[in-house]
Formats: C-alpha cells, sequence, structure tokens
C-alpha cells in the first residue's frame, strides 16, 4: 500500500491517489454540504471498490441511489445514459462514477445534462480519459467523443488499483503507448495543415508518456510503483486535454484505428475489448508506418505524391458506406468535410507543403519508436501485440487500414499515407505481417 496521498489541484480537478480514499471521499461531501449521492457502478466494480463506499456513506447519513450497470460488458451508450440518468432530480445531488473508463464517461455525460458535479473513483488504471472533459460515447452505434464537463475531483484508492485485472492495467499502459503516434500525428498536423499546437501540454503528455515507458519495466518487481505511475499519467493525460480542449494532445491515428474497431466489433455484435488493448496494438501499427516514412527520400516522397490524385467526393462517400454502414455513413462523412470540399489547387498545396516540409517530417518520424521497442514494452506489462489475440481477423485490420482515417477529420499520418499512394494491402505487408504472434 501506497501510504502517502499526493494531492494535486490543476485546472480545478482535485487528485487524490493513496489508502485514504473513502474518507477523503466523505470529508469532500460534508465540506460542500452533500446530502444525496447518486453512486454509479457495474457489478464488478461495484463489488471491487462501490459497496464498501455505499456502506460508508449510508452510516454518514448521506442518502445513496445505487445504480449497477448491469451485464457483462456495460458500454457508454444509450442504455447506459437512460439507468444512470433515472434517479436524478433537482436537489442538491452529486454523481459519483465507481469504475474505469467506460463508467467515468457514462457519469460525467448524465451529471453533465443533469446539470449535477461528479466525483470519480477509479477502479483500474486503465484509460487516460478520467480528468477530461470529453465523454467517449457510442451513440446510434457511432464512437464520438461529446463536451461534457471534468469531475470535481479524481479519488484513488491505491489498493484497489493494484488488484485491478492484469488486463485492464495492461490497458492502461497500452493507452499510454499511444501517446508517441498521437503526439508524432499532431506535430505532423501542425506543420502540414497549420493545425494549432501547444509546446507546452505536449511536453506535459510526453514526459507522462516517458514515465510510464519507464515504469513498464518495473511493472513486475516494483507492481506498486508502476501501477502509481501509470495512474499519475493516465490523469496528466486527461488534464492535458482538458486543458488543451480537445484530445488532440492524446490521440491521433492509433484511436481512429481504435475506434473503427469498436465500432466494427459493435455492427458485428461481437465482444467488446479493452480499449487501451486495441490502442497499444494500433500503436504498433502506426509506428510501422513512422517507420516507412522515415525510410523516404524526398524525391521519393515527391514522386509518390505525383502519382495521387484529389479523392472524388462521391467515391469518397460510397468508400465511407462500405466502411462504416448506411446508418453511420452521414456522420462520418460529416467529419471529413474538409478534405471533401478542396478543389484541385487546394490538394496541389496540401502536397507543396508536405514536400517542402519533408525533412521535418522525417525528424517526427525518428521520434516515434519502432515497433520492437512497443512490442517489448508491451511484453513487459504482459499486454497483447498481435491483433488476433483481440480476436481481430486480418480483414478486420485491412479494413481499418482502408477505414480508420474517416473517423475524425485531423491529419495524421493515415491521411498522410493516402496522399503518398499507401494501400491497405501495401501496410499489411510492411506494417502487419511482421508482428509476431503473441506466444
Ligand atoms: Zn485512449
Amino acid at each position: 500500500m501506497a501510504e502517502k496521498n499526493q494531492i494535486t489541484g490543476k485546472k480545478s480537478v482535485l487528485f487524490s491517489i493513496g489508502s485514504e480514499t473513502i474518507p477523503q471521499l466523505l470529508e469532500f461531501l460534508r465540506d460542500r454540504g452533500i446530502s444525496r449521492v447518486i453512486l454509479v457502478s457495474d457489478e464488478n466494480e461495484y463489488r471491487a471498490l462501490g459497496a464498501r463506499v455505499e456502506q460508508a456513506l449510508q452510516q454518514n447519513s448521506i442518502e445513496v441511489h445505487n445504480v449497477v450497470l448491469r451485464g457483462e460488458a456495460v458500454s457508454a451508450d444509450e442504455v447506459s445514459i437512460t439507468q444512470a440518468l433515472l434517479p436524478s432530480d433537482e436537489s442538491n445531488q452529486m454523481y459519483i462514477a465507481v469504475g474505469s473508463g467506460t463508467l467515468t464517461d457514462i457519469v460525467r455525460f448524465v451529471s453533465y445534462r443533469a446539470k449535477s458535479d461528479f466525483i470519480c473513483l477509479p477502479t483500474a488504471p486503465s484509460v487516460d480519459g478520467f480528468a477530461s472533459s470529453g465523454s467517449s460515447m457510442t451513440i446510434n452505434g457511432f464512437k464520438q467523443t461529446i463536451l461534457s464537463k471534468p469531475p470535481l475531483a479524481i479519488f484513488a484508492d491505491m489498493d484497489t488499483l493494484c488488484n485491478a485485472p492484469p488486463g485492464l492495467i495492461a490497458s492502461g499502459f497500452g493507452d499510454m503507448f499511444g501517446k508517441y503516434s498521437a503526439l508524432a500525428d499532431w506535430k505532423l498536423a501542425h506543420l502540414i495543415v497549420n493545425e494549432p499546437y501547444n509546446d507546452v501540454i505536449a511536453k506535459r503528455s510526453r514526459a507522462a508518456r516517458d514515465s510510464v515507458a519507464a515504469a513498464s519495466f518495473k511493472l513486475t518487481e516494483d507492481h506498486e510503483g508502476s501501477v502509481l505511475k501509470v495512474m499519475e499519467a493516465l490523469v496528466e493525460e486527461g488534464l492535458c486535454m482538458l486543458e488543451y480542449g480537445n484530445s488532440r494532445p492524446a490521440s491521433g491515428a492509433e484511436h481512429h484505428f481504435s475506434h473503427y474497431w469498436e465500432m466494427k466489433l459493435l455492427r458485428e455484435k461481437r465482444p467488446a475489448v479493452f480499449h487501451g488493448s486495441k490502442v497499444g496494438i494500433a500503436s504498433i501499427i502506426i509506428a510501422g508506418c513512422y517507420q516507412l516514412l522515415h525510410e523516404i527520400s524526398r524525391d521519393e516522397a515527391a514522386a509518390c505524391l505525383s502519382r495521387t490524385v484529389r479523392p472524388d467526393p462521391e467515391h469518397e462517400k460510397d468508400a465511407i458506406i462500405r466502411g462504416f454502414g448506411n446508418r453511420l455513413a452521414e456522420t462520418v462523412t460529416g467529419t471529413q468535410a474538409f478534405y471533401l470540399s478542396m478543389a484541385d489547387g487546394d490538394y496541389q498545396d496540401l502536397k507543396n507543403s508536405i514536400i517542402s516540409h519533408w525533412d521535418k517530417v522525417k525528424q517526427i518520424a525518428e521520434q516515434v519508436p519502432g515497433q520492437e521497442v512497443l512490442i517489448n514494452m508491451l511484453k513487459q506489462v504482459g499486454g497483447v501485440y498481435h491483433p488476433s489475440s483481440l480476436g481481430m481477423t486480418d480483414q478486420d485490420v485491412l479494413d481499418a487500414l482502408t477505414y480508420a482515417h474517416y473517423v475524425r477529420g485531423g491529419f495524421t499520418i493515415l491521411k498522410l499515407g493516402r496522399m503518398l499512394g499507401w494501400t491497405a494491402e501495401f501496410l499489411f505487408e510492411m506494417v502487419v505481417k511482421g508482428i509476431p504472434g503473441d506466444y
């Protein structure tokens, strides 16, 4: 057990991690005169921490409305929203999310819409969204980030975090390893399409990532110390997103890849898999794309670019229907407005920007570690690194390589790769086939 409690107040999110979670929560509620609480968890998380919290609240004469979301895999969707919203009234109430990323996203959204505040009690260091203001929701089958608000406080119980399922802890590491390509993509977008960039925030995100990379080699010998490091880093990433105003500091092509898979699994009624596990594997694939970039000279890049033409809007819309189905086509098409409205001259300007910045593009690529480095780090934390370990088939990988770049509008290496003429089949051959099996 970590005996020390770390309290850092940043951008109005109080973060405390240690062994005094429940007393701190009670004091926090008492200070604010809160007498009514809506406690939201799922069955596992209720067992892990929720039941103890409920009991302590009741013993302190706080009215508790306990919402335990049922089912094997709770999703941040319309069904969960309704259940969590039901006990809400207009009184001086507080929502408390007991759980990992999904539960926090549900409560973040619901408490915002219910005009209440919420407190987050994470049960696993599994994702980086705890402190952020965006709720990652799946509405009508489309994975999207809806602006809500951050929690007032995050009280993390070290003992609960350390006893979280190993797969969830590995998922937290995987989400952090995604920052290599996320930060590279952000810089690439700044360079090529002049997207805003914030050096201070990028530096903080990088520092959090690097501390987790170092901790990955100590998880076995110092479980508690490593879990502490990854939890702190995940919260820091959430704060980076919160302060920057969107997910750019922590999410790039690897997240688009993961979101594509998530929507595909949902559409095909296949079991969900942990967010960070998908991100970890996608990070290996995207790191491979950066390695490819690194090997191309400016002349070769210019030759590749000269062979591709501006995507035809009608063909693009057909591709989106193929990749996402009719139901999501309109929403996905909406994210691509920038590319679909480009004239030939705009497309040529984009190519010119890429060629003129090629040296810097290569410098960005250099900063992304090789696939073997990421695989090794995932191995150290017991994480999976081959798509098949998550039940993803070759076709799932090919589909993500083809369609993931449509998930969001921001410029990433997948957009750049398309302009260079990289096809899904080429990328599969070059950056997927070489990934060793997990066993
Ligand atoms: Zn993530």
